[in-house]
């Protein structure tokens, strides 16, 4: 195995262990993945808990899901049909991270939307976050639910079940899901106390010049 296929594996069993520690995968849900090259993708199995996913567990798949490599005994996560979508389809991503957020998913059960600007560290950071349909969890729907908007969006809520981001690198996809959590988790107060306006068309103007100058 060479150098990066073992610091990928190493980011991933981290990356898997954060997000546990934040509440965002509780028990066996959740799973995450990256990219190795242009034709493989080393990704979580199924049944480990996160916390104590070690790196040797990880397996090696190909964008049709095939196994390259991993121990006899694991099978990649029941969600890599959604997985392989986002790197069919976005040749720009190396990470998707999938969880199960519960202001995120409290949101989607409120129908309330994350597709109107409301504070600019989302604008800046997530840009329009869009509701996919439920669909059931650890089946090919939500490889159906998602694909026709992960080419326009690097965060997606899934209803009734949980979110997905993807990120150029393995930080940057967990970075979207920490302040996707954050941003539900603040709106979802707001809702509790008031009604929260959208960001003025002319302010979020200015956010994109921002996010144009700083490539986010
Ligand atoms: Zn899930």
């Amino acid at each position: 195995m060479n150098e990066k296929a073992w610091v990928l594996r190493r980011q991933l069993v981290a990356a898997a262990r954060r997000l546990t520690a934040r509440g965002l995968m509780p028990g066996p849900s959740g799973n995450l993945s990256a990219r190795l090259d242009a034709e493989r993708v080393v990704i979580v199995p199924s049944g480990v808990p996160k916390a104590a996913l070690q790196p040797e567990e990880l397996l090696v798949v190909d964008l049709e899901g095939r196994v390259l490599e991993g121990r006899h005994d694991l099978k990649p996560t029941s969600e890599w049909p959604m997985h392989l979508e986002a790197y069919r389809r976005r040749s720009d991503i190396g990470a998707v991270v999938h969880t199960h957020p519960a202001a995120a998913v409290a949101l989607t059960l409120a129908d309330i939307r994350l597709d109107e600007p409301v504070l600019p560290e989302a604008v800046l950071l997530l840009g329009a976050v869009p509701t996919a349909p439920y669909a059931t969890p650890s089946t090919p729907e939500n490889r159906e639910a998602i694909a026709g908007l992960i080419g326009r969006h690097n965060v997606i809520l899934l209803a009734r079940h949980g979110a997905l981001a993807v990120g150029r690198t393995l930080p940057e996809a967990v970075q979207r899901m920490e302040v996707l959590e954050h941003t539900a988790q603040t709106l979802l107060w707001a809702h509790l106390v008031g009604k929260p306006a959208p960001l003025p068309a002319e302010a979020v103007a200015k956010l994109e010049a921002v996010r144009a100058v700083y490539g986010k």
